[in-house]
Order: C-alpha cells, then sequence, then structure tokens
C-alpha cells in the first residue's frame, strides 16, 4: 500500500480507504479477465490530479469556460499522441466510455430507425452495438450477424450475405470476445459494396493495433472507437477517431451531443498512457501479452479443453466447457476459490443462458504486464484445469490458491 498516495484518504474517509486498501490486495491475485488491464502509477497520478477540478466545455482554445490553457494542453497532447500510434486523421479524447462513443458516432451519422448491423451479443458482440436493451437498439434498428456455426470464426460470405439482405446504414465490427484477428479489410469491402459507413470498435484491441500485432483498421473504416482502459492500459474512458471530412461531426455529437465537460483529468491520464502506448517497452510488451495467450491457448488445448475457434489471434480465448459437465458460472466461482479471477462468457450458439453460460473468457493482458512469461502460463492452464476438473475439492483449491499467492509474490503489481 503505498502510504503517501492516500494520506489524506485514510484520515478523511476509514471506510472508503479500507475498500481501496482490500482492492488493492486483490488486484495482486491471478486476474485473467480479457477487458482489464493494470495502469502505471503515472497514469494514476494523472487521474487524481487537480484537473478533476476544471470545468471545459468544448474544444481546446474553443472553450465555453475561463482558465482553459493548462487543460488545453493536456488535450492537445492526448490528440497528438493517438493520432501518432494510429495514424488517424481526427481524434477526440472525449468520450466518457466505450458506450458512450459509439453513441457519439451514431448520433453523427444515423437517424432513427435507421439499421446498425453487428455481430450478435452471444457470439462476441457488445451491447452498445444496437443491441435491444442498450439506448442503441431502442434509438436505431439492430440487425446481426453470426460466426461460423464449425469453425467459430467470421466467414466472409455469410456477412456479405447478412450485409446484402438487412441493407444497413452502418456495419459494426471489433468484438468483446473474438479471438481470432477482426478482418478489417474485408468489412471495408463489404460496407462498400453495400453503402454502409464501417464502425470499427477496437476497445478490446487498440493495444495491440498500436504494437503492430494486430491489423490495424485506419485504412478501411469511416469511424474507429476504442475504449482507453483495455488494452491501451490507460485510465476507464474512450475515444474516437475518423477521417477529416467527419471531424466536425463526430465533434458535436461528442459534445454538445452526448455528453457535457469532459473529464480533464482523465484526459490527462490519456495522454499519459498514449505516450505509454508510443514506447518500444510498451510495445514489447503488447506482443507478449499475444505470446502469452497463444501459449495459455495451446497448453488448454493439450490437456483437453476445446476453445472456441481452436485458439487465439490475440489477448483472449473462449473455453467452451460442455464437455466438462460444468457451466461457465460454477467454473467462474470454483476458480474464483481458487485465487484464480476470470468471468463466464456465452460461447457461440450457446445453449446456457447468459447469466450461466457454457464457457468461460480468459485474457493475458493483467498477467503479462506484471511479467508473467510462458512458462507461467503453462502453470495456470494446469490449475484452471484441475480445478475444473475437480470442482468440489476443496483440498485441491486451497493448495492451488496457496500454489498461486506464491506465483504473485514474485511479480507484485506495483513495485
Ligand atoms: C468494453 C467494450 C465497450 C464499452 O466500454 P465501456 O467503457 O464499458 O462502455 C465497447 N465495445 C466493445 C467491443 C467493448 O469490448
Amino acid at each position: 500500500m503505498d502510504d503517501l498516495f492516500y494520506a489524506s484518504l485514510k484520515d478523511v474517509d476509514r471506510d472508503v480507504f479500507d475498500a481501496v486498501s482490500s482492492e488493492e490486495v486483490r488486484q495482486e491475485g491471478i486476474n485473467l479477465i480479457a477487458s482489464e488491464s493494470l495502469t502505471s502509477k503515472a497514469v494514476r497520478e494523472a487521474c487524481a490530479s487537480v484537473m478533476t477540478n476544471k470545468y471545459a466545455e468544448g474544444y481546446p482554445r474553443k472553450r465555453y469556460y475561463g482558465g482553459c490553457e493548462n487543460v488545453d494542453v493536456v488535450e492537445e497532447l492526448a490528440i497528438e499522441r493517438a493520432k501518432k500510434i494510429f495514424g488517424a486523421e481526427h481524434v477526440n479524447v472525449q468520450p466518457h466510455s466505450g458506450t458512450q462513443a459509439n453513441l457519439a458516432v451514431y448520433l453523427a451519422v444515423l437517424q432513427p430507425g435507421d439499421k446498425i448491423l453487428s455481430m450478435e451479443l452471444s457470439h462476441g458482440g457488445h451491447l452498445s452495438h444496437g443491441y435491444k436493451i442498450n439506448e442503441s437498439g431502442k434509438i436505431y434498428r439492430g440487425e446481426f450477424y453470426t460466426v461460423n456455426k464449425e469453425s467459430g470464426m467470421l466467414d466472409y460470405n455469410e456477412v456479405l450475405a447478412r450485409a446484402k439482405e438487412v441493407k444497413p446504414k452502418i456495419i459494426v465490427c471489433g468484438y468483446s470476445a473474438y479471438p481470432r484477428t477482426v478482418p478489417f479489410k474485408e468489412f471495408g469491402e463489404i460496407a462498400e459494396e453495400v453503402g454502409a459507413y464501417l464502425m470499427a470498435d477496437i476497445a478490446h484491441i487498440a493495444g495491440l493495433i498500436g504494437a503492430n500485432v494486430h491489423p490495424s483498421p485506419v485504412a478501411y473504416a469511416d469511424f474507429i472507437t476504442t475504449t482507453t482502459h483495455k488494452t491501451l492500459m490507460g485510465p476507464r474512458g474512450a475515444m474516437i477517431m475518423c477521417k477529416e471530412e467527419y471531424a466536425k461531426d463526430i465533434d458535436r455529437a461528442v459534445f454538445p451531443g452526448t455528453q457535457g465537460g469532459p473529464f480533464m483529468n482523465v484526459i490527462a491520464a490519456k495522454a499519459v498512457c498514449f505516450k505509454e502506448n508510443l514506447t518500444q517497452k510498451r510495445r514489447n510488451m503488447n506482443a507478449q501479452i499475444v505470446k502469452n495467450a497463444k501459449s495459455l491457448a495451446n497448453k488448454l488445448t493439450t490437456i483437453g479443453f476445446n476453445l472456441v475457434s481452436g485458439g487465439t489471434d490475440n489477448h483472449l480465448m473462449l473455453a467452451d466447457l460442455t464437455n466438462k459437465n460444468l457451466t461457465g458460472k460454477d467454473a467462474e466461482a470454483a476458480l474464483q476459490a481458487a485465487g484464480i479471477t476470470l468471468n463466464k462468457n456465452t460461447v457461440p450458439y450457446d445453449k446456457q443462458s447468459p447469466f450461466v453460460t457454457s464457457g468461460v473468457r480468459i485474457g493475458t493482458p493483467c498477467v503479462t504486464v506484471r511479467g508473467m512469461n510462458e512458462g507461467d502460463m503453462d502453470k495456470i492452464a494446469t490449475w484452471i484445469s484441475d480445478v475444473i476438473e475437480n470442482p468440489s475439492d476443496e483440498n485441491m483449491r486451497s493448495k492451488i490458491k496457496s500454489e498461486v499467492a506464491e506465483l504473485c509474490a514474485k511479480y507484485p503489481v506495483y513495485k
């Protein structure tokens, strides 16, 4: 615990301080949640800075408030650095979340009732891609494509056929639980053929794209949205990239369209995280995330797990536990008791409900940031298997829990 960092919090609010302390301890465990990462101390310091005090509606040099000269500096830095990482023409770093970034894109180019074509939620899509319990599915009409039933992967001809049938105004690609390379070029061709906009939502894979370990959508997509807290390893938040011709519409859709004042402390932290993503050290780490995922996937397959699509190209994999006679929900709980955190997840064509599920999603960002390597992935795969094969063996779980703690102690999160 960094006592200096929390000195006042400890003094003023013991309850919140205690919860934060417990969370620091919890985060020292093995975290395989594919959508999470661990920020640097520098990112956290920017988040905790006095920039949280500032109102700055508008954009750099065009604000509706006085006193914006310092927040302008960090927003311009964030924009310039993001452009450098991705080679985008225009960047808006103000969206508070990935969901809000997506809503802003829809607001910029769609009319109520227009069709959004995206991946089926249970196949790896996201709520904000036109799903009916999200605003995007209430204002607009969500239509969906799926992965191929045999391969578990996207099939160009199937998606093209669906696009021709639906005639959407916008096609969305980029997912929350797809273990393979997203074929942005092919999506560009499909969008062009049916006269639709293309939006690439790279929330999960932005860091990998920045490190050149996943192809970039910049040449093919009209709009690119991403969170900054997944593989980019920055603060919770998001951004939108687009071609210059859409710049004004996108900026207006973010503010005043869907948000008021930007979180300037978070934008400062985004600038810091983008600087980190431009270093060779971070690029190497992103490459290691993929190596670790491949290694974990190989080991799991060798010891009898069925992975959706047979493996992974990125930072995550989906294990289908149907052959293990254990639901995703029960596997998640058993692994948690052994000190391993991950999440249950539907697999394509799942027969279980989204609350129960037949699978688990396993991601390598958090274990990689703290320095774990391929050899450690072998150990983690074996522990996962031992727990899942013996879901009611409490002795085994507590033995594994102490082995997990031993490995974690070798790789502290904040050194
Ligand atoms: C995580 C994610 C989002 C949403 O991010 P929030 O910041 O939680 O709103 C959007 N799209 C995809 C594909 C995601 O995986």
